[in-house]
């Protein structure tokens, strides 16, 4: 365990960067200490450390000078974890792959970095201390994204949050539940999210509000049956420009519901793999075979969707030589996306409570971006999360042409989202104020069946 003490400003992003180096650091504040921050190690000696902005004050000075307040508190902020990542490369002789970034987004941070007049890429490298392999990989993605990471004014994507699977996966921490245990409340589940639908396109067509794409998420929507995935899509009476499901465990995959979505006009969904490996599969709650994902996705094709498959780098069990497999064999299947994550492990996933730490994945994912790059993919999105593997990321590839707009629009967040379902948020992204403002549903299913109503008017005062 690893304490920071500090009573320095920004003490929780300080402390981001303490845990790059030391997953399980805390932050312990102390009004008596006089600079940037202390550590203190207890693993049986103490050592205190302090971490010096002096040499990057000149710096912060020169670029405080003629910028707005809200400028200039981004800049100490970030000068603030530089001082504190230079310290901790200095103390243990690592470096990180991303440097002192802790954001989840280096691709808007790359875009912002441009429009305070920077150089980027020379910013990422010479003073982030990011690693020239990720600067070419947020070059690549936003090179990818072109006009498509444009934020489009009176324009919206409609998010519908199935939170069911068929079992629950050694690694989620997700808020969804296994449908054969929440059974009785399935049904009104969809009676509330159908009213939750209507009620907001409704609310879109009044306000004159272009509804873009439709994407389903989870939890898995096909975990529902093809009549209740039938009724939800009835609901939806637009023609969007995209409209994706998440199909994303195999074993949930049939003729029937295949058949719902394509009458409904669906175009995209995905089948995720994690894995082809069965060993592994069975080691972390997958119900289905690696037979399966061969199975399901030449049913798929027979239907013409474009599909996305997901693997995970860091998975238990799975060595390099195996997580190569996993993606050779997708790469075989040539499908339009191909989406590479990275082990995170939070809090309420069996893995985080069983203390599990992934190895080798800094080697996966550099063999996942070559073999895909070579194989025709282009990288187009990508996102970080907190307790990633290795302080790694999660990107999707795609073929050219075969980008999900959704995804775009989300994790780079230029699309308004009106969200729909339990722990859904919806999104207004107010560009000429550089800010983002967000109105969540009821957390869990029973709320949203029972006081659903209550949150469609925060959604609406959202978008006035
Ligand atoms: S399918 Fe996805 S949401 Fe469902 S349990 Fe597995 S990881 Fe969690």
């Amino acid at each position: 365990m690893t304490k920071l003490y500090t009573n320095f400003c920004f003490p929780a992003e300080i402390n981001d960067v303490v845990k790059l180096f030391f997953i399980d650091s805390i932050l312990v504040e102390d009004v008596a200490l006089c600079d940037l921050s202390l550590i203190e190690q207890q693993d049986g000696s103490v050592f205190f450390y302090v971490a010096r902005s002096a040499e990057l004050s000149e710096k912060l000075q020169t670029d405080t000078a003629n910028t707005d307040e809200l400028q200039a508190l981004r800049l100490r902020k970030r000068y603030a974890k530089l001082s504190m990542y230079n310290l901790l490369v200095k103390l243990t002789g690592k470096q990180m792959p991303w440097g002192s970034l802790t954001g989840i987004r280096p691709t808007k941070l790359a875009d912002q970095l441009e429009r305070e007049g920077l150089d980027w890429r020379k910013t990422f490298i010479e003073i982030l201390g990011v690693s020239e392999t990720k600067t070419n990989l947020v070059a690549d993605i936003l090179a990818t994204q072109g006009e498509l990471r444009k934020h489009r004014e009176g324009c919206a994507d409609l998010y519908v949050g199935i939170p069911f699977c068929v079992s629950r996966c050694s690694y989620c921490s997700f808020t969804s539940g296994e449908i054969g245990r929440l059974g009785k409340y399935v049904d009104p589940y969809i009676l509330a999210l159908k009213q939750d639908i209507k009620a907001t396109l409704q609310f879109a067509q009044n306000k004159k509000i272009i509804v873009n794409n439709v994407y389903f998420g989870g939890g898995t929507p096909t975990s529902l049956s093809a009549l209740q995935l039938d009724e939800l899509m009835s609901c939806i009476e637009i023609k969007p420009v995209e409209y994706t499901v998440e199909a994303g465990r195999p074993d949930t995959i049939d003729t029937d519901k295949l058949t719902v979505l394509k009458n409904h006009g669906v175009q995209r969904i995905s089948i995720n793999p994690q894995t082809f490996n069965q060993s592994v599969l069975d080691v972390i709650g997958r119900k289905h075979s690696v037979a399966d994902i061969y199975d399901k996705y030449a049913l798929a094709q027979k239907y013409g969707f474009v599909v996305n498959m997901d693997l995970i780098a860091g998975l238990p069990t799975e060595n390099f030589a195996m997580f190569c497999h996993s993606v050779d064999e997708a790469i075989a299947l040539q499908p339009d996306n191909i989406t590479v994550h990275t082990l995170a492990l939070k809090h309420g996933s069996v893995l985080k409570e069983q203390s599990y730490g992934a190895c080798d994945v800094g080697r996966m994912v550099d063999y996942s971006r070559e073999r895909l790059y070579a194989a025709g993919y282009m990288p187009y999105y990508m996102y970080r999360q907190k307790y990633m593997a290795e302080n790694l990321e999660n990107v999707g590839y795609c073929k050219p042409g075969k980008a999900c707009l959704y995804n775009i629009g989300i994790m780079e967040e230029v699309s308004d989202i009106l969200a729909c379902g339990a722990n859904a948020i919806s999104k207004r992204i107010l560009s000429a104020e550089n800010r983002i403002e967000r109105a969540a549903n009821a957390k869990d299913v029973i709320t949203y069946i029972e006081r659903g109503d209550n949150y469609l008017n925060k959604k609406f005062q959202l978008f006035g």
